[in-house]
């Protein structure tokens, strides 16, 4: 059966190219609303071209709303698989790519293109999986539901308004991640500190997004700044002093890989107002990586240590200094744990606001669906790998008993959000046929 498949899916790899191509070509960044398409025209136009594929292959399709749509291939029982990937797209700038972000052009076998890895690629591969199982006379027991969401890049409210009106899927994997298997993916919380008042005359900025190391940090100063710099320059002019540090930009879950601008600022400052309790704060507490010095340093075996990121810094008219911290913790804490935490380790008087809350993903190593994929990974590739813990999140935790199974493969190019995204057709193939048997394995 599975030989057969999979021949039939080699024998159909150029009309699955095609079709990716096809797909790339409709711009799915995010755009205004209109009747039908509550994330713009062209990812409506892009998700009913898919089920319009889909659905010449013989598979039920279902289109939620223009939120997002699915394709299945009926089983005889009761249980669905479920196959969780999306069709929007982040931006990209054109004149940062040396092909058409949007042209789905073929150069020295790699297709080129935003979405041929995340998640275009990865999901037409699925479709075409299916397609060849269906084509070679595969009966599945657990209905094959592939989901394709429309707004994973930009707030995931397609998955919030597919999963009010369908049920979730026993069992699913994504292929929005990387292989083999991401099986733990740490809790995601951002937190807004209202601190105190700076110093009359200080003001901080840095940062724009609280899930990047800022490269960027400036404080200007009323009067002259004493003692030690720690890479940092000043200049002066009319009696105010301007304080610049520069560091090196890094995803807020590994801050570790990046250096952050505003600790050499917090440092200055704290020596200059050593009366000041908001600065004391901020540079005794806020500026490890790992949260040893604020009390919140959470460590498990499964996941590691906790990583927090400063940053977003502000100063309001007021004075006023708020910054905003992004923090990863290990799978074993939960959301209110970490809460009550930051809280208890926090002046009172200073106001602590909570956002994005994501729990964090464990399914264990044991289970079957990540046994499964393992198995079916290490075999095919001929390796020895474990499941892999992320401080980063996947589309995998919108929904239970899920995990990433690629698309990215062990030490390959990452051009993911990058300019230049593309995906080699030799890997196109090879994850089809992961995805082919990954189908077979866990709906047979
Ligand atoms: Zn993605």
């Amino acid at each position: 059966m599975n030989i057969k498949a999979k021949q039939i899916l080699k024998d159909n790899f150029n009309n699955m190219v095609e079709v990716l191509q096809n797909t790339i070509r409709y711009n799915t960044e995010k755009a205004t609303a209109v009747s039908g398409a509550p994330f713009g025209q062209n990812i409506r136009d892009c998700l009913d071209y898919v089920l319009d594929v889909s659905k010449q292959m013989g598979l039920s399709t279902y289109n939620c709303d223009g939120y997002a749509g699915h394709a299945q291939l009926q089983g005889t029982g009761e249980e669905v698989l479920g196959i969780l990937g999306h069709l929007d797209v982040v931006p990209s700038k054109a004149e940062e790519w040396q092909y058409p972000p949007y042209g789905g052009e073929i150069h020295n076998g790699k297709l080129f293109g935003r979405g041929t890895m995340d998640d275009k690629g990865p999901m037409i591969a699925c479709l075409f999986a299916v397609d060849a199982l269906k084509k070679a006379g595969f009966e599945p027991s657990k209905t094959v539901r592939l989901i394709f969401g429309c707004d994973e890049e930009s707030g995931m409210q397609c998955v919030t308004h597919y999963f009010s009106k369908m049920p979730f899927p026993n069992i699913s994997f994504s292929p929005d991640g990387d292989f083999p298997v991401i099986n733990r993916e740490k809790g995601i919380f951002q937190f807004r500190v209202h601190c105190g008042k700076l110093p009359q005359g200080v003001a901080v900025t840095a940062g724009d997004r609280a899930n990047v190391v800022p490269s960027l940090c400036t404080a200007t100063v009323a009067g002259d700044i004493q003692g030690q710099l720690y890479g940092a320059t000043v200049s002066s002019k009319d009696g105010i002093s301007t304080i610049t540090a520069t560091g090196k930009n890094a995803h807020g879950s590994t801050p570790d890989e990046g250096i952050n601008a505003t600790h050499a600022v917090f440092k200055i400052l704290a020596n200059n107002y050593p009366q000041n309790e908001t600065l004391q704060f901020v540079a005794n507490k806020l500026l490890s990586t790992d949260g040893s010095a604020w009390d919140v340093n959470l460590c498990d075996e499964q996941s590691g240590k906790l990583t927090m990121n400063l940053g977003v810094v502000r100063t309001t008219a007021e004075g006023q200094l708020v910054v905003t911290i992004d923090i990863r913790f290990p799978i074993s804490f939960t959301c209110e744990y970490m809460l009550d935490l930051i809280k208890s380790n926090t002046p009172s008087y200073f106001v602590v606001e909570a956002s994005h809350p994501s729990a964090p993903l464990y399914v264990p190593a044991d289970s079957q669906l990540v046994s499964t994929l393992m198995n079916i990974y290490n075999t095919a590739m001929n390796t020895n790998l474990e499941p892999l813990a992320i401080g980063g999140g996947t589309y995998s935790r919108c929904l239970p008993n899920c995990v990433a199974f690629g698309p990215l493969f062990p030490g390959e190019e990452q051009t993911i959000h990058m300019p230049n995204e593309c995906v080699d057709l030799n890997s196109l193939l090879l994850m089809a046929e992961l995805y082919l048997e990954a189908i077979y394995q866990l709906a047979k």
